[in-house]
Formats: structure tokens, C-alpha cells, sequence
């Protein structure tokens, strides 16, 4: 196997020339890229559609396709950052949104498809109360409330280097600097951004991923003060990390040793993985559940499961409430997508695509000694470009993101849309992928190989 050093200079080559290329491709993006800077902050939406040179305009989606602003046709990957389950216009959620678009799009009262989906949700989940919000990040605040009101404790744990949305709570230790940190099995608490005060901060403090006796020592350093623990089952956003065998179920043993709750941010790997998410993957039930993304087949939707001993703290001890919550649009969608798109056969033919990539990734990583491997799990999947096992973020911050970059860049040129973050992010498969559109990726990556070698 190669090593990661010996291509540094081709990938700074391969880099300019890619970018280059790209933006002769993308004329029209390039002048509403201009055009947007005047009113939109960055001229973008969200911070994390920005990427360099230049954001991806997309005018259109359907099934596995987006077509961009200057009408490049490319298949699907980045599925909307891991809501895409279903695909573009998948007739299941066309219908149920069309019909209950023209029957009103908003009452803030519950309307009966909440029951259909939240009782669709407790068959999944084995757990019996829901109630829902509208993204990720509302969903893992509601929990981190939940958590600190149920135990009347202040302290919450969290893995280092995890993203769990942009609540001030758990915007500590993610996308922070090494030197920052500090000691590997006793993190810093640093905020990730400004605006967060630091008497917060320091109400979050982070353990290394795959470490049960880090946790265990900060549970006896702070006995008694400990709300609870959110985690990432897999680490879905440092590329993907599988826990090590037992850690799930050690991480709930010892914060039920200690009077603390457990949360699952299953914001990615809900649904994607399981039809019953990392709960089921795993065969460790939480006290809460925290979904969003892949849950609205492409609608804004989030929600908050749990046992009814924690979600009896809501309307207790904390009000879990919002304008949109349990908006009909979302409840249509979600209700379709959960019981017409997340069924079955649909995991299976997800089984199919995923094994073609896998395969074909690896035997092209052979071929060429490249130092990478493949993580993927159902709808999700990712090359590590590192010739090492990534178990943690310390060891993810080693990994050289110009592979990543490059890759990103390759399947662009052949077609393919992937997430702007590569290093950070995954390939997304939907129900309406084909094998055609899984082997486009395969040969794309084969071609990036080549030149890589070249
Ligand atoms: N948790 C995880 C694991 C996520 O990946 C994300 C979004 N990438 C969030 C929470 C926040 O979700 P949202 O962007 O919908 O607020």
C-alpha cells in the first residue's frame, strides 16, 4: 500500500487543474455565485453550502438526478446531507405532499398522520413516545433540555470531535484544533464558534470515541453532576467510525451506574442504516432518540423518541414545543416515506447498490496500493483516504483531506454529486438508484485512481 506522503505533490497538482476545469464547466454558476454575494451572507443559504471555488447551483432533482444551474445532469450522492432517502419526486411523498397541500399547509395542531408516524416510529424503535420539530439540531436540543430537566444535573457528556447541530450545548470540541484540546483521554471543553459563553462550554465536556474507561473517570470526576451523554452510534461525520464491539452498550451501563440518561443522535444514521436505526443495529435501547434528516423523505421534519419514564419529562419538567411542529406537509411525508419508501425491499435493493460500490471500491484501492479503505452501512458510504484505521477524531484530523478533495472533484468530472465536505461527509444512496448509477461511481473512482498514479 502506498502511503499518504508520497502523493502530496500530484494532488496539489491534481487540485489546481481540477478546480480549473470545474469552473469552466459551471459558466452560469459562476455568475449567480457573483450575483448571490450581494444579499445572501456568503452567498449561500447555510454556511455549509459553501466550497471552494465555487457553491453547486442545483435548478433541478429527479429520481437519482440533480441538474445543476448550467445544466449538467449528475447522479445523486450528496443526498441533501443525508435526508435523500427516497430520492427526487418519489411519487409515494409527491402524493401524500400534493394532497395535503391543497388541504393546508399549516394549523399548529396535531393532525392524524402524527399518530400514523409516531406509531410507525415506536414499531421501529421499540420505544413508545415521540414528538417532533424540525431539524437535527432542535431535535438533540430538545434532548440535551430533556436530559438536564429530568436529572436537575448540569453536565453533559459528548464525544470528541462529534457534530450534533448548532445548539450552544453541543457546539463544544467539534472542529476544534489538537493543540486545543489538549490531553487525548481528558479533553479541553472549547467552543466551536463564537457567541457560545464559556460558563456553557464548560458545561459540556467530551471523551475520545471507543474509550469506556475515559468515560468512566469523568463520570467519578463529576459523580452526581452528570444529566446525560449524547452520542453518534457510528460517527457519521468525521466519515464514518463503527464503535468497537461492546462500547455501545458499556457507554449505557456505566451513565445508568451513575444516574444518567443516554440520547442517540441517530440524525444520520437513523433510517439509513436500519429501519430502526442504530437501536436496532446494535440492540441497545436509549433513554431518547433523536431523528431528523432521512425521516421527511426530502420534507423538514425531526423528532424525539424515548421510554416513557424520559419522555414523561415533557409537559413535566421541560414544555418540548414549536410553531411547525408536527406540521401536516412534514407529517404527510414523513408518514409516506416511512410506510411506502422505508419498507423492506427497499433495504434489500439498498443491500444490492451498496455491495457493488464496496467491491468495486476496494478492488481498485488494490489495484492501485492506494492508502484508503471503505466504510459503508445501508444507504451510506465513504473511502477513508488514511493508511491507518480511523477510531477516533484524533485520528480522523491525520487524515490528508486533499485525497478527499481530489475524489470530490473526479466524480464531478464524471458525473457524479457528492457532498462539498468530502472528507467530512459520505456517498448517500436513494430507493431510486440504479446499478447503472452505483458503477458510474466505481468507474469514477477508478479513473481518479489512474491519475492519482499517473
Ligand atoms: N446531528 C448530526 C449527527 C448531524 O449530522 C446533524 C447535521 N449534519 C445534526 C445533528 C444537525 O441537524 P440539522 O442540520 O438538521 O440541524
Amino acid at each position: 500500500m502506498g502511503t499518504a506522503d508520497e502523493f502530496a505533490g500530484r494532488l496539489e497538482e491534481m487540485i489546481e487543474q481540477e478546480k480549473s476545469d470545474f469552473l469552466k464547466r459551471q459558466p452560469r454558476s459562476r455568475e449567480l455565485t457573483e450575483r448571490a454575494k450581494k444579499d445572501l451572507v456568503s452567498g449561500v443559504t447555510s454556511s455549509w453550502q459553501s466550497s471552494d471555488p465555487q457553491p453547486v447551483w442545483i435548478k433541478e432533482g429527479r429520481g437519482s438526478r440533480v441538474w445543476d444551474a448550467d445544466g449538467c445532469e449528475m447522479i445523486d450522492f450528496h443526498g441533501g446531507y443525508g435526508a435523500g432517502v427516497a430520492g427526487h419526486g418519489h411519487p409515494a411523498i409527491v402524493e401524500a405532499v400534493s394532497r395535503q397541500v391543497q388541504r393546508g399547509t399549516h394549523f399548529a395542531q396535531p393532525v392524524e398522520d402524527a399518530i400514523l408516524v409516531a406509531e410507525a416510529l415506536a414499531q421501529r424503535y421499540g420505544l413508545p413516545k415521540w414528538r417532533f420539530g424540525n431539524s437535527g439540531t432542535e431535535s438533540t436540543m430538545d434532548a440535551v433540555h430533556l436530559m438536564r430537566a429530568i436529572t436537575g444535573r448540569d453536565i453533559i457528556i459528548k464525544v470528541e470531535g462529534s457534530y450534533h447541530g448548532h445548539h450552544d450545548s453541543v457546539q463544544v470540541d467539534v472542529h476544534v484544533e489538537l493543540e486545543d484540546l489538549g490531553d487525548a483521554r481528558h479533553p479541553n471543553s472549547v467552543a466551536s464558534e463564537g457567541g457560545i459563553p464559556d460558563a456553557i462550554v464548560q458545561l459540556t465536556r467530551a471523551v475520545p470515541f471507543n474509550d469506556l474507561e475515559a468515560l468512566e473517570a469523568l463520570l467519578n470526576e463529576y459523580e452526581g453532576q452528570v444529566a446525560g451523554m449524547i452520542i453518534e452510534p457510528i460517527m457519521m461525520n468525521i466519515g464514518i467510525i463503527f464503535p468497537d464491539d461492546g462500547y455501545i452498550q458499556g457507554v449505557k451501563d456505566l451513565l445508568h451506574k451513575h444516574q444518567a440518561l443516554l440520547a442517540f443522535d441517530e440524525v444520520k444514521v437513523g433510517f439509513t442504516t436500519r429501519p430502526g436505526g442504530a437501536v436496532e443495529y446494535f440492540g441497545v435501547t436509549p433513554d431518547i432518540v433523536c431523528v431528523a434528516k432521512a425521516l421527511g423523505g426530502g420534507l423538514i421534519v425531526s423528532g424525539i423518541g424515548g421510554t416513557e419514564e424520559a419522555m414523561g419529562g415533557i409537559d413535566d419538567v421541560y414544555d418540548q414545543c414549536g410553531t411547525f411542529n408536527g406540521n401536516p406537509l412534514s407529517m404527510a411525508a414523513a408518514r409516506a416515506n416511512l410506510t411506502e419508501v422505508l419498507v423492506p425491499e427497499n433495504y434489500a435493493k439498498i443491500d444490492g447498490l451498496r455491495e457493488i460500490m464496496v467491491s468495486g471500491l476496494r478492488a481498485t484501492i488494490e489495484e492501485f496500493e492506494l492508502p484508503a479503505y471503505v466504510e459503508a452501512i445501508g444507504f451510506k458510504g465513504c473511502v477513508v483516504f488514511s493508511d491507518k484505521k480511523i477510531r477516533n477524531y484524533r485520528d480522523f484530523m491525520e487524515w490528508d483531506d486533499r485525497f478527499s478533495n481530489v475524489h470530490w472533484f473526479y466524480q464531478h468530472r464524471g458525473g457524479v454529486f457528492l457532498p462539498p465536505w468530502g472528507k467530512v461527509e459520505q456517498w448517500m444512496l436513494s430507493v431510486q438508484h440504479t446499478e447503472d448509477d452505483a458503477r458510474r461511481f466505481v468507474d469514477n473512482f477508478a479513473a481518479f485512481a489512474k491519475a492519482l498514479r499517473s
